[in-house]
């Protein structure tokens, strides 16, 4: 069973949908509520298990009702919650999300404990990092402790994927060490300054990234699928055919089913393909964590799916 240690965010997301988001000041009536566990390293963390991994996520959460169903959800998705601080002042990290009609969102996220994540809460998982096949990392918590993760991994030999989500600006330093940058679009073009719209785009902002020293990069273009580039070659993953419901953690499916399928040693290809078809599955129902797919539906649709275009 391939071994996953993923370091990041837990959230709990509050959602309401309604007709419309209100401006300032307006209160809207007839919404719906549904609250469910979320932040971006939970997410990916819950995606790898349900693919059959060993995952051991090391977070920070509070010493609240919602710190405690957290844990309680990680533990039936049989993660490893053994690193997981409980923070004593700081609460565990909420995400409000209002979704209008049309799918569109606003979030506002109170970080809580996310942010308390501290290099030395890395330190204590030493043992968990040096027998991991692979490390996951993303931008939801101090980015001081990514680097330390980042480095504690590369001198345990231990492979890195960062998801460099939300968006915002990496050191060289950083960069160097990175097996796999998976940026969205949006990500993409933070870090590179080109505006990735098509093949060619992408293509030029792998390369610019390629540059920096980042091993493999791979960059999400939702529907369209994943560009990928390597220092020797490049191409693109088509994306899988599905009906969007949800579009909520379709880049923490794919970094989920990436580690997975890297850490079962799978060509660079097929782990792409893998990864596609676990972002596919995952816009087909609503919310984060409660969409996120098994092995099998994942297997079926790899086993179908579309051929490689170089
Ligand atoms: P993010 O959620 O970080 O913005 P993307 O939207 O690029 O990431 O989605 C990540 C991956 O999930 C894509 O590379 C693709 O494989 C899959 N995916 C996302 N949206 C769809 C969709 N509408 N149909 C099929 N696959 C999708």
């Amino acid at each position: 069973m391939p071994s996953i240690i993923i370091v990041g965010s837990s959230n709990t997301d509050m959602v309401i949908t309604a007709p419309r988001i209100p401006a300032p000041g307006e209160t809207i009536l007839g919404g719906s509520f549904m609250v469910a566990p979320g932040g971006k390293g939970a997410n990916q963390a819950v995606a790898a298990a349900r693919l059959g991994a060993d995952v051991t996520f090391v977070a920070r959460i509070g010493m609240d009702m919602f710190g405690d169903e957290a844990l309680r959800h990680y533990s039936e998705d049989g993660i490893n919650t053994q690193y997981i601080v409980r923070d004593s002042e700081a609460p565990s990290g909420i995400a409000m999300i209002m979704v209008d009609e049309k799918g569109e969102n606003a979030i506002s996220v109170a970080s809580g404990a996310n942010m308390h994540l501290m290099p030395e809460d890395v330190d204590l998982a030493e043992q968990g990092i040096c027998t991991a096949d692979i490390m996951v990392l993303q931008l939801e918590v101090p980015y001081e402790t990514v680097v330390h993760a980042v480095t504690q991994a590369n001198q345990a030999g231990v492979p890195i994927i960062l998801n460099p989500a939300p968006a915002r600006t990496l050191d060289a330093e950083l960069l160097q060490q990175i097996d796999y940058l998976t940026p969205n679009e949006v990500e993409a073009e933070l870090l590179t300054g080109i505006q990735v719209v098509d093949d060619t785009t992408a293509a030029e902002a792998a390369q610019s990234l390629l540059e920096t020293g980042v091993g493999t990069v791979i960059i999400t273009l939702g529907a369209q699928g994943a560009w990928w580039a390597t220092e020797h070659s490049s191409g693109l993953i088509l994306g899988k055919t599905v009906t969007a419901v949800d579009t909520t953690a379709a880049g923490d499916a794919f970094n989920g089913g990436l580690a997975v399928a890297i850490a079962e040693e799978r060509a660079l290809t097929e782990a792409i393909q893998f990864a596609c078809c676990t972002g596919a599955l995952s816009v087909t129902g609503i919310g984060a964590q409660p969409s996120l797919p098994f092995r099998a539906a994942v297997d079926t649709l790899y086993d179908s799916c579309n051929p490689i275009k170089a």
